[in-house]
């Protein structure tokens, strides 16, 4: 078996392949623990799929209003028992994270209300759905104000700050799991814990909601099993496995879902109507496929760490750190390098391989951002992907890879590419 030559075939120089294989000797144990928690997530899963009876019915496509849609009821009735909560909405017709998340925050605060972020500023998007940034539509216009404790530096929880911001307004806490655009630490689910029975203790009826975005299967528990009243992700992301072609999901306490289930179609009507428009092959053998592809995703994060820290660059997490979710943060610092990673993980990629990726203003982000992706479902960052905002410190976030291998590839002509432009070297 000629693996060095098929490397080079895809345009990986012996000396990186080299340098890879030695790092990747060093990662056995973690790649061994890694596969631990798939096994068990994969176990979850297959626990909460037996338990509802999945069988060929529950595939068929419905239209129209999508009344009596036994798949649909079911997949949500899987997701609610896979992640240990009272009920769930799992639906097409979420049309991305930032749109879960809005349907979520919608819901359940009502003009006069407060939402809270303990955890700093939230992600990108958010900021217009919130009204932090002016928008049409925002909660801002429907009357609902936005309070916000900052991290302290070292990236805790800031706890008297926390509990100064909660008052009787305070309707909804917003947690984001991961790191997102930050290069603050990603929470584990046992700070998560923490951080709502701190909040719950202050406020016991307040609603806590962990935007749980990149986070799912990889942990073996995820914030509902600590005290989350609401998760809110995309299918995009873990949870669709790389099959599910568009999605979110809200599972959480019943009487927050059905709220959410009335805003995302109408009062009256939730969580009945809905067609599933015959994506529910997809989404159950996606969310069946879940745990194991997002293994391969944290290893190829975890890779990437090690690789980029022995080369000087900065890493959020670094390379010997645990793992909360499957994002890496590389600190390349300039604009030069950024795109030279790019365009390595586009080279790598199964699909637009041969496009060249550039900056662009991308709607909902307020600087140019860079973006390479070469997935079967546009956006998909579940799939091997990068990007960042051009702005300091020049970090890009990598992320996704449906297997390791793929993960592992594009991380390698990432860094050729840096060799090549001269904006690297491996000594
Ligand atoms: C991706 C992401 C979102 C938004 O998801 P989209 O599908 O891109 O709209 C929100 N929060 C976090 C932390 C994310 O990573």
């Amino acid at each position: 078996m000629e693996m060095e030559q098929i490397y080079r075939a895809l345009g990986v120089s012996e000396d990186v392949y080299r340098f890879g294989e030695d790092v990747l000797q060093s990662l056995e144990s973690r790649f061994r623990e890694i596969d631990r928690v798939a096994e068990y997530n994969q176990n979850k899963v297959l626990l909460a799929m037996q338990k509802n009876r999945v069988n060929a019915a529950h595939f068929a496509a419905t239209t129209g209003y999508g009344y009596n849609d036994e798949g649909r009821d079911n997949l949500e009735r899987v997701y609610a028992d896979a992640f240990h909560t009272e009920a769930a909405l799992v639906r097409p017709q979420i049309t991305c994270g930032t749109h879960a998340l809005t349907v979520a925050l919608s819901a359940n605060l009502l003009p006069g209300d407060e939402l809270l972020s303990p955890v700093g500023a939230p992600y990108d998007t958010l900021e217009e759905v919130i009204g932090i940034r002016e928008s049409v539509g925002s909660l801002k216009e429907y009357g609902v104000t936005y309070a916000q404790a900052d991290l302290k530096p070292d990236g805790s929880f800031d706890y008297p700050a926390i509990e100064a911001k909660i008052h009787e307004r305070t309707k909804l806490i917003t947690i984001q799991r991961s790191k997102g655009y930050a290069t603050r630490p990603t929470f584990s689910v046992a700070q998560i814990g923490e951080l709502i029975a701190f909040c719950k203790k202050v406020k016991p009826d307040v609603i806590c909601m962990v935007d749980n975005c990149y986070g799912e299967f990889v942990e073996p528990m995820e914030p509902s099993d600590v005290g989350a009243d609401m998760i809110v992700g995309s299918l995009i992301k873990n949870p669709g496995g790389g099959l599910a072609p568009i999605g979110g999901y809200i599972c959480g306490r019943a009487d927050l879902v059905e709220r959410c289930a009335y805003r995302l179609s109408a009062p009256g009507l939730g969580q009945e109507v809905g067609a599933n428009l015959g994506l529910m092959p997809a989404f159950y053998q996606g969310f069946f496929l879940a745990p194991t592809v997002t293994a391969g995703a944290l290893k190829g994060a975890i890779f990437a760490a090690n690789i980029y820290e022995k080369l000087g660059f900065r890493c959020v997490p670094n390379a010997a750190e645990p793992r909360h979710d499957i994002i890496q943060a590389v600190e390349l610092g300039s604009a030069e390098r950024m795109v030279a990673f790019c365009k390595g993980i586009q080279a790598a990629a199964p699909v637009d391989s041969y496009v060249d990726p550039i900056p662009w203003a991308m709607p909902g982000y307020d600087s140019e951002v860079i973006m390479a992706a070469g997935a079967f479902v546009q956006g998909s960052s579940i799939e091997l992907s990068a990007d960042g905002p051009i702005r300091e410190p020049y970090a890009v976030y990598f992320q996704g890879g449906l297997t390791w291998y793929h993960a592992k590839l594009g991380i390698l002509l990432s860094l050729q590419k840096l060799i090549d432009k001269g904006l690297a070297s491996l000594s």
